[in-house]
């Protein structure tokens, strides 16, 4: 068998072997950051032809309540004549384009927002600007690109994308789980000891694994800081726990199926479940108030997924009435995505209520 064939031969691969023969081994974090940007640059990932589906890709009612709580929420800042409504991660360009023709008539929240995406993939951008050609659209690489002002942010299914370390405990304390490459050649899991402050309840039996992801840590924290300075919300959602779990959540998935993290990096993608307990933290040391988590399908129902879907099937035939009602099912049943999808929100200290939530208590460290 040629070499290429026995290891795989992509760019991505070949950088990363460079790179981990040039330190003997790298983190998970850049492994899958370079592995991720492969991966979505061409912008074939997501929906049922794709790789994974998404829940604005199952059912239109997802952006269209996300539309009408952006809209209450811009209501309740007061109605500024001018404010950035931000996607994280748009993907397809699914969600801000439902969301938007929910929202259309309410008065003046068109005219108010400038709608900013933050997007690294040549290929998603293109679509984008497809999905959402009616309308003005920037994008940004980066939160701190974005124009200052109040905003109302919508992240769904981003955090999950962003780069994690993995700690593993052994005899001899936390050791850092690396990847470097056997003799053949291939990518292989290496222990290297590392120097991490773990939080009390993770367990401290041999082979735990802890999860920490820098990359989440610092968008929440940008994200945060500019919502508690500028004013406005943001909303989260994504697969994840909250908080006094921990263990091995990392995953591949290539054409709806489970595949291999260290066999062909940048062709299936890479994600991990979001550590929820840990965004609020970082929330709240930036100064945002945090609301929820809360699942997703008691969200929903709270917006009034229900009523909504009722709506779209009226005057239906049965064939459309039934999708509606299975999507509707997947985004909200606990044994599809209700349960464990979450929702949380960030808001300026200013905000005391959000559609949706339950009060969020005042942050500990304001006054
Ligand atoms: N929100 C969409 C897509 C989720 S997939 C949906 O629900 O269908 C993850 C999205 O985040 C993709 O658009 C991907 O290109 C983007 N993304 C991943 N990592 C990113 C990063 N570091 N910076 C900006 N965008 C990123």
């Amino acid at each position: 068998m040629p070499d290429a064939m026995k290891t795989g031969s992509s760019t991505t691969e070949d950088a990363l072997r460079a790179r981990i023969n040039a330190a003997a081994s790298i983190g998970l974090d850049e492994y899958m950051d370079a592995a991720n940007t492969a991966y979505y640059a061409t912008g074939d990932a997501i929906g049922a032809a794709g790789d994974f589906i998404t829940a604005p890709e199952i059912s239109q009612c997802f952006g269209e309540l996300i539309g009408l709580w952006a809209a209450v929420t811009w209501q309740s800042l007061g109605a500024p004549a001018s404010f950035n409504l931000v996607e994280f991660g748009p993907g397809r360009g699914t969600l801000m384009a439902d969301a938007l023709r929910a929202a259309v008539h309410v008065p003046g929240f068109h005219a108010a927002a400038r709608i900013h995406l933050i997007e690294r993939s040549a290929g998603l951008m293109e679509r984008q600007r497809q999905a959402l050609a009616p309308y003005s659209v920037q994008w940004h690489g980066d939160i701190n690109d974005l124009p200052r002002g109040p905003m109302i942010v919508i992240a769904n299914e981003f955090l999950d994308a962003l780069p994690i370390r993995q700690f593993e405990y052994t005899a001899d304390g936390w050791s850092e789980r690396r990847i470097a490459l056997d003799d053949g050649g291939f990518f292989t899991w290496a222990l290297r000891p590392a120097d991490v402050r773990v939080p009390g309840y993770v367990a401290t039996t041999p082979g735990a694994i802890y999860e920490d992801s820098p990359a989440v840590a610092a968008a929440t924290s940008a994200l945060a800081a500019r919502i508690a300075g500028d004013g406005g919300a943001a909303l989260l959602i994504d697969y994840g726990y909250c908080g006094g779990e921990s263990g091995d959540t990392l995953q591949a998935v290539h054409k709806h199926r489970t595949a291999q993290v260290l066999t062909a990096p940048g062709a299936h993608d890479l994600t991990a479940h979001v550590d929820f307990a840990a965004v609020a933290r970082t929330a709240e040391e930036a100064g945002a108030r945090v609301f929820g988590p809360l699942e997703q399908g008691i969200w929903l129902r709270r917006l009034g997924i229900d009523v909504r879907a009722e709506r779209l099937m009226r005057d239906k035939p049965e064939a459309a009435r039934n999708a509606i009602i299975t999507g509707v099912r997947r985004l909200t049943d606990a044994r599809a995505m209700g349960s464990l999808f979450k929702v949380m929100a960030l808001a300026a200290p200013s905000l005391p209520a959000l559609e949706g939530f339950d009060p969020a208590p005042a942050p500990k460290d304001m006054p």
